[in-house]
């Protein structure tokens, strides 16, 4: 690193980048590309964002990593050899690493810097991000790459403090691993990271309760090696395979049957939806079978009874099947899939047990394990939370962002976040967040998607410098009708009638809004192409 902060004089440059996950890595690389300077501040000890702190096991993704990987390098792509087609957090990281260290982008990554406050000087146009530790930075232009799913949402049961057995999040897993041998383990959480932990804790562990509250749709990931000769082929039509994903609604490609769940026999039907849990290749496959099934509640009906059957067959426990089986309340898809390597089946194990804590909930601690409401003890050695995250907002609103006139982005946000494009905030200049709230994100191929941000911002950058402009900013018109046209178009699908994440549900007090951009990655791409094209339209250049 050639420059360090002192108090007296903080590091001066072009652009800041608040973390060090696909976004900021990507974002740093453009960044020089066009000649400016920039750190990238991260809190970790590590790159790797997310791939750095959720490494709990079975951590693995659930797009496939062929799609889930930039491809912005022509020689990156031909040269990585990805050996699953869902790629273990592990090898994640190892790609990402090996990325940081291929364009030799380390040297402008600080590590260990958490980011506390990012101010907005309007005299000078300058923000200034200072850091935990007290460096400052100061830039024109601050990166706001701080990911959806960053912030852990802390155990919340008293008590704990007094638990004689260990305990661990999933999103800030020891680095060292942890040994389950000879343990009686409890999980809490059945969304994607506990569905992942639950065979591979059960498989080590001398028991394993799994308390659940809601239970979620889960499809077999049907996860297997790729061969020498799957790579080979894939590579030699890389790029057609890229251009197919920009198509797509998620931004990677899935067959997608273009009819009505309704417009088939029962027949066809199930047909269909055996196809996607099996043999076209599980995973999201399954919300891709027909074309209405997360807009017409009938259709999303037929898929929900579908996955029930499945379940109903797998576990053999009937009693244990209907806990697991999802309540007519959540619609499918409309809480994040699961995508699982043998969930189902690890209830059948004799070392595992399923407890309803929606009927009787999780209360407290106590020094031997976790005690319900009604007064019942589960004595445990451990227990393990994969009960999720401040998602899409949390990590934003954990710094004390301020902008014109010294206003805080967590006032402004109160009521839920609002963004133009999930790209800029009116009142912000210059800051800009990369697949933020208001954007297709979570609900797309990620990496695809920060790649889209990051060279539609870039080229934003590059052509305010041709052009003498020193200030961006999203007009306070401009943000409301998006934030108007985000609602309106979650409204016309079934996602607002469930309680999750996407609509800040799973988290006490916390605004209930469809957070994410639902329209799709092409419709997203055509707004923010002709945006550019008509002069930055709903942006005040100055
Ligand atoms: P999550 O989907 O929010 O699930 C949290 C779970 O904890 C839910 O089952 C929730 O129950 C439960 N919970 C929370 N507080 C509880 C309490 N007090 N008592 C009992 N249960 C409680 O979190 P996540 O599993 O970490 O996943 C978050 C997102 O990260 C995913 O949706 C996905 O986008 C991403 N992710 C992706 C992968 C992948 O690529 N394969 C893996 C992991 C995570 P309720 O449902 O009742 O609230």
């Amino acid at each position: 690193m050639s420059e360090n902060s002192t108090p007296s004089s903080p590091v001066r440059l072009d652009a800041i980048v608040v973390g060090a996950g696909f976004a900021g890595i990507y974002q740093l690389y453009s960044l020089r590309r066009i000649g400016l300077s920039a750190r990238v501040l991260e809190a970790g000890d590590g790159v790797g964002g997310t791939w750095y702190w959720n490494r709990y096991p079975g951590a693995r993704c659930d797009v496939e990593s062929l799609d889930y990987s930039y491809s912005f390098s022509e020689e990156l792509q031909q040269e990585w050899d990805w050996t699953e087609r869902y790629a273990p957090q592990p090898e994640i990281l190892r790609y990402i690493n090996h990325v940081v260290d291929r364009f030799d982008l380390r040297r402008d990554i600080q590590l260990n810097a958490r980011v506390t406050s990012a101010v907005y000087d309007e005299v000078s146009g300058l923000w200034t991000v200072t850091t935990g530790a007290g460096e400052r930075f100061v830039a024109p232009y601050c990166i706001m790459a701080t990911g959806c799913l960053s912030i852990p949402q802390a155990p919340q049961f008293p008590g704990l403090e007094r638990f004689q057995g260990e305990w661990h999040h999933s999103a800030n897993w020891p680095l060292d691993g942890v040994n389950f041998a000879g343990k009686r383990v409890g999980l809490i959480g059945t969304g994607s990271s506990g569905v992942q932990m639950t065979p591979e804790i059960a498989a080590r562990a001398a028991h394993l309760t799994v308390f659940q509250r809601t239970a979620n749709y889960s499809v077999p990931a049907q996860n297997e090696p790729i061969t020498a000769e799957q790579l080979k082929e894939v590579k030699a039509h890389y790029g057609a395979r890229r251009a197919r994903a920009l198509e797509t609604h998620t931004g990677h490609f899935l067959i997608a049957n273009d009819k009505s769940a309704m417009e088939v026999n029962d027949e066809e039907r199930r047909k269909e939806f055996e196809f996607r849990w099996r043999g076209a290749g599980g995973g999201f496959r399954m919300l891709r079978a027909f074309n209405d099934l997360m807009v017409n509640k009938q259709s999303n009906e037929k898929a929900a009874d579908f996955v029930r059957g499945k379940i109903r067959e797998t576990v053999k426990d009937p009693a244990t099947a209907e806990l697991l089986c999802p309540k007519d309340d959540l619609p499918f898809g409309t809480k994040r899939l699961c995508v699982d390597s043998d969930y189902y089946q690890t209830f059948n194990r004799p070392n595992v047990s399923l407890v309803d804590v929606k009927a009787d909930p999780l209360v407290e601690a106590t020094p031997t394990g976790l005690r319900t409401r009604s007064g019942k003890d589960y004595p445990l050695d451990m227990i393990v939370f994969a009960t999720g995250f401040d998602a899409m907002t949390g990590a934003l609103k954990s710094i004390d962002v301020r902008g014109v006139g010294g206003v805080s982005l967590r006032d402004k946000w109160e009521h839920g976040p609002r963004t133009y494009l999930g790209l800029a905030v009116a009142g912000f200049p210059n800051m800009f967040i990369l697949a933020g709230p208001g954007s297709p994100s979570v609900l797309s191929n990620m990496v695809h998607s920060i790649e889209l941000h990051v060279d539609w911002l870039t080229q934003c950058l590059q052509d305010a410098r041709t052009q003498g402009v020193q200030r961006i900013e999203a007009l306070q018109s401009a943000e409301d009708e998006w934030v108007r046209h985000v609602n309106e178009v979650a409204d016309r699908t079934l996602y607002p009638t469930a309680n999750s994440w996407y609509m800040g549900s799973n988290m006490p007090g916390k605004p209930r809004v469809f957070m994410p951009y639902v329209a799709g990655v092409p419709a997203y791409r055509k707004i923010v192409t002709e945006v550019a094209a008509q002069g930055y339209r709903g942006f005040e250049l100055a």
